[in-house]
């Protein structure tokens, strides 16, 4: 289990992981959106725009990392678990 920060897909309801390092080539910054873009995991195509206030910190499984994406059930807010689980809801 590590602690990572991700963000979760409107369209699998997947939570897909940030790699703070910036080693992803599914992640870029996008100067025209002042923030960032990330490509879900397929078969999901969704693209998640994002800035890093919106990233929240879980605890995942090691196997879930390796994907770069956890189902949410396996996953546990690290702080302010009210405020992850009403942006997931809404
Ligand atoms: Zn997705």
């Amino acid at each position: 289990m590590a602690v990572r920060y991700g963000i979760v897909c409107d369209s699998c309801k997947k939570l897909l992981l940030i790699f703070p390092e910036g080693k992803s080539s599914r992640i870029r910054y996008d100067r025209s959106l002042a923030g960032f873009t990330a490509k879900c995991i397929p078969p999901c195509s969704n693209i998640i725009h994002f800035n890093k206030g919106m990233l929240m910190p879980y605890v995942v499984p090691d196997a879930a990392t390796q994907r770069g994406q956890a189902d949410l059930v396996d996953c546990r807010p690290v702080a302010k678990s009210h405020e992850a689980f009403r942006q997931v809801n809404e």
